[in-house]
């Protein structure tokens, strides 16, 4: 049980945000999840995500490239018959 910080009214512990004014209740007691501090701002992480996506696509398509020449060379060496 408390009040809530915004407005002073009592709030049940179940209540996830305050019903008369809608602040968000402060967990007291309860173990709560992540505060935000520590969670990873989703807009922060797709703007990283799009500034990085040069590089490892890059990578990805000369991986790629590599890879499909080596398994062409395989089949080559594999199934063609060998004089
Ligand atoms: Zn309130």
């Amino acid at each position: 049980m408390g009040v809530c910080t915004n407005c002073g009214k009592s709030l049940d512990p179940a209540w996830k945000f305050c019903i008369y004014c809608g602040a968000t209740v402060e967990p007291t007691t309860r173990a709560e999840p992540i505060p935000n501090a520590i969670r990873p701002d989703p807009t922060e992480v797709a703007a990283r995500k799009r500034s990085r996506v040069d590089v490892p696509l890059l990578i990805g398509i000369g991986l790629a490239a590599a890879g499909a020449a080596m398994i062409v060379y395989l089949a080559v060496l594999f199934l063609l018959p060998h004089a």
